[in-house]
């Protein structure tokens, strides 16, 4: 942690920050691009030769970077090729689900090191919940193999409006004048960068799942709630605030539903995991049969019973998420006409339930967006799944430390 703790402190005489400034640069180059010569980084940074070696020398002493031989590819004098030392340095990512949290760790090699899922936990807005996510993590890094002093940065993603660059979470833990990125700081001893998880999760897939190589992108949690992470020119696009993609929220519907957010008819009123849960719940009340409730009351259908008895080929599971799939491809058509997106990526527990969602879905975009908009858009399930959030939460952390992207 000392070479880390050093590289990031910014009460340094200003040659030495400067300096700090060249060798996060170099890692950050070393990272994307692998195995780099001395002359090569020094074209690519505009620094002389010998400066770049000293800096160079400096991380091998830290053993952050490894003389990994000779190069192949230059002809003459072959000079020597420099990489990272994977397990120098690691990136915690903390994905907070409505029931759960899911923990992962990669190396400075970007290799997912260990993850542990589906950990129990109740998000609630309260300060116990608070203490106990505290808790979670701190006991995840005291039991994993990886030591404390060795995990450079946390990446933490919540659902609600976030705001990554200050560091403020309003609708959950808003309980300090800090911010609440602060406070997990403070609480675990490691440099906290929080983000939506929704952003976050579309980040996931943007790196290393299904909107690979993709450039315009929209990706849907569609979970107990809907939210969305909007990738536009490989970027993710967060508005003035951070709070851009509250698809969600748009009012859709002429109801008298009130929404999470204190609104009326807004989309997840009736197009969500919540609503099909309250859905499945009364129907159930009226009499309808499901393989669920031979051993369950209906007040504890959750949503991932119902999610398991779509796949189970239940059959009031299956029209309810139909019902639900015909809501969403409509609220999706109009995306598709606002932002023409070459991709979108469906993720979160309904979008599990594949093919029962995807179908519904696509016939409402073909029925309600412009034929020659909506040609050009593939949609696509997560490739990640479950693990979305984490790596997405990872790879924020370590990109926003490096500034490698
Ligand atoms: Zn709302």
């Amino acid at each position: 942690m000392i070479f880390w703790d050093d590289l990031e402190s910014e009460s340094k005489p200003g040659i030495a920050l400067k300096n700090n400034s060249i060798k996060k640069e170099i890692i950050s180059i070393l990272s994307l691009s692998g195995n780099v010569t001395i002359p090569d980084l020094s074209k690519k940074l505009v620094i002389s030769v010998p400066k770049i070696t000293a800096l160079v020398n400096e991380l091998i002493a830290d053993s952050i970077v490894s003389d990994y031989g000779k190069s192949t590819v230059a002809s003459g004098r072959k000079p020597s090729v420099y990489g990272l030392v994977a397990d120098s340095g690691f990136f915690l990512g903390v994905d907070i689900k409505h029931s759960h949290i899911n923990i992962g760790l990669i190396d400075l090699c970007k290799n997912l090191a260990s993850t542990s899922k589906h950990i129990p936990y109740t998000l609630t807005n309260e300060r116990h919940s608070l203490d106990e996510l505290c808790n979670i993590i701190k006991t995840f890094i005291a039991n994993s193999a990886i030591p404390g002093d060795k995990i450079v940065a946390m990446g933490l993603n919540l659902s609600g409006r976030i705001n990554s660059t200050t560091g403020y979470s309003y609708s959950f833990f808003h309980f300090n004048e800090d911010p609440l990125s602060v406070y997990l700081e403070q609480a675990t001893g490691i440099k906290t960068f929080i983000e939506n998880d929704s952003r976050a999760m579309a980040y996931g897939e943007y790196i290393a799942g299904a909107a690979k190589n993709e450039k315009n992108v929209l990706f849907l949690n569609l979970d107990y709630g809907i939210g969305m992470g909007i990738i536009i020119n490989g970027q993710l696009y967060y508005g003035k605030s951070g709070f851009a993609g509250e698809f969600g929220h748009i009012p859709f519907f002429d109801n008298e539903i009130i929404c999470q957010c204190g609104k009326k008819g807004c989309l997840e009123t009736e197009a969500s995991g919540r609503a099909l849960t309250h859905l499945f719940r009364e129907k159930i009340k009226s009499g309808y049969a499901s393989i669920i409730t031979k051993d369950m009351a209906p007040e504890d259908i959750k949503l991932s019973h119902i999610i398991q008895a779509v796949k189970d080929d239940d059959v009031l599971a299956i029209d309810l998420i139909a019902e639900i799939g015909e809501k969403l491809g409509k609220g999706i058509a109009t995306l598709i006409n606002l932002y023409n997106p070459e991709l979108i990526v469906l993720g979160g527990a309904l979008a599990e339930t594949s093919e029962y969602i995807l179908l519904p879905i696509k016939s409402a975009i073909n029925k309600y967006s412009l034929n020659l908009v909506n040609t050009d858009t593939q949609i696509k399930l997560s490739q990640l799944n479950e693990n979305a959030g984490v790596v997405g939460a990872c790879f924020l952390a370590r990109d926003r430390v490096l500034e490698a992207r």
